[in-house]
């Protein structure tokens, strides 16, 4: 999956790894939907895709704010 993110600011993980993505206190819940899992608060969302696959700005965040 090429998702080259836009988030210039903060610590945007670089890929979907799970070393990317403890950076920033998340975990991936399912591949499929693009959900994740905070592992400060429990919080799963799904980050949702644009067309031509790339996340919405700020996907990685929690919506409860851990990670901001
Ligand atoms: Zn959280």
């Amino acid at each position: 999956m090429n998702t080259m993110l836009q988030v210039a600011r903060m610590r945007a993980p670089r890929d979907l790894t799970a070393r990317a993505l403890n950076k920033v206190g998340i975990t991936l819940h399912n591949p499929h939907t693009s959900s994740f899992i905070c592992e400060e608060c429990g919080r799963i969302w799904s980050a949702g895709l644009k067309r031509g696959g790339r996340f919405f700005r700020g996907w990685w965040r929690c919506p409860n704010g851990c990670n901001t």
